[in-house]
């Protein structure tokens, strides 16, 4: 009954995980992939306001006119570039979605660094392409090399996120430079998932898409303003590929949510007050209190740490530490790889120190 490309795809390592942690109390939970901070007032506000106001139908596909402007200022401003066109999407899931399906034939290749956001690879699959990894341990950078090594005649694109879900690993414009150089090279696409740009603790934010035209952009609002269950995100990019992602956005998601569109202009405008200060004080608190215990890289962006497991498997290791009342994700979840574990430092700084504790304990208990 069941389409065989649903074999394409599974959810197990992480319903494990959550299978354990559902006989937890009181977990120290860093597992989170959203800001513990809620929407801002103001965008609430706006999203009630929107509502009542009877803004509640459908939108045109592509997006509102006014939520269009202000993603093409933010685009202008933060990366000095004004892409051919602009899709607000349901979501960066929503625009992944429709650009996987606009864009990956039957055996195309999609190269993706490893270790990686999870809806890539199966995406990739259920698209009928071949995720093709490029491994990037230990430190997580992409280099030219390992991504000339990786392209073949089938390779239809290179998807990036920098700063990166599961590492925070963030790209320097040195490193950014070194893949242009390559893509040009073959005229490769390049899918940029940025919707970490605002948690980057770099002076200023390097993009992609300020380096290579033939970047498919895309950034959202969940992470930046914790809309996460509003699902708003947009691409921007080649015109041709937003064309083709509009198209689908008609028969599929249809429009972005009406009231969040209305917010979104509200959170543009609004920006992200001092939330880049507080998560960078948090991703200082999470690396110095683990990296004499722990095999681990400093991150520069988002708000998730990679450790390498102090001993056994990444399941193992999660195993355990949820046995001792601390929720985190097993590697394997992101990677080809099972020697990593994914700390969300996105909690508040008692979390934080209780988990630093709990770790380094389960850490030196078997050295
Ligand atoms: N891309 C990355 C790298 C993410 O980490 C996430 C969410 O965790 C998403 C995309 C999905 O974001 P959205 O809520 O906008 O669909």
């Amino acid at each position: 009954m069941i389409a065989r490309r649903m074999s394409l795809i599974d959810s197990s390592g992480i319903r494990k995980v959550f299978d354990l942690a559902r006989t937890m109390k009181d977990p120290v939970n860093l597992s989170i992939g959203q800001p513990d901070f809620d929407v801002p007032e103001a965008v609430k506000q706006a999203a009630i306001e929107s509502i009542k106001a009877g803004r509640n139908r459908y939108t045109v596909t592509q997006g509102i006119p006014e939520l269009h402007a202000s993603v093409r200022q933010l685009i202008k401003a933060g990366r000095g570039i004004e892409p051919e066109d602009v899709l607000i999407t349901s979501g960066v899931s929503g625009g992944l979605v429709l650009a996987f399906l606009a864009l990956v034939d039957d055996g195309d290749e999609v190269l993706i660094p490893d270790p990686y956001f999870v809806m890539y690879k199966h995406l990739a699959n259920l698209t009928g392409g071949r995720p093709r990894f490029i491994d990037t341990y230990p430190d997580f950078k992409l280099r030219k090399e390992a991504l000339r090594a990786a392209i073949t005649p089938r390779t239809k694109m290179l998807v990036i996120n920098s700063p990166c879900n599961p590492t925070g690993v963030t790209y320097s414009r040195e490193e950014l430079e070194g893949v242009a150089e390559v893509a040009r090279e073959h005229d490769l696409l390049v899918l940029s998932d940025e919707i970490y740009d605002c948690f980057c603790y770099r002076p200023e934010y390097p993009s992609m898409a300020s380096l290579y035209p033939k970047t498919l952009l895309m950034g959202g609002f969940s992470k930046s303003h914790a809309m996460t269950g509003w699902r708003l995100g947009y691409a921007a990019g080649p015109g041709e590929i937003i064309r083709e992602m509009t198209k689908l956005q008609q028969y599929s998601f249809v429009c972005a949510p009406s009231f969040a569109q209305y917010a979104g202009v509200t959170a543009l405008a609004a920006g992200i007050g001092n939330a880049r200060d507080e998560y960078r004080a948090k991703r200082d608190m999470i690396y110095n209190g683990l990296k004499d215990d722990f095999d681990v890289q400093k991150p520069d962006g988002a708000f998730y740490i990679f450790p390498k497991t102090p001993w056994g498997t990444d399941q193992e290791f999660v195993e355990e530490a949820i046995k001792n009342n601390v929720l985190v994700i097993p590697g394997s979840v992101f990677s080809e790889r099972a020697t990593h574990f994914r700390i969300s430092y996105a909690a508040t700084d008692d979390t934080l120190k209780r988990g630093i504790d709990i770790l380094n304990r389960l850490a030196r208990s078997r050295k």
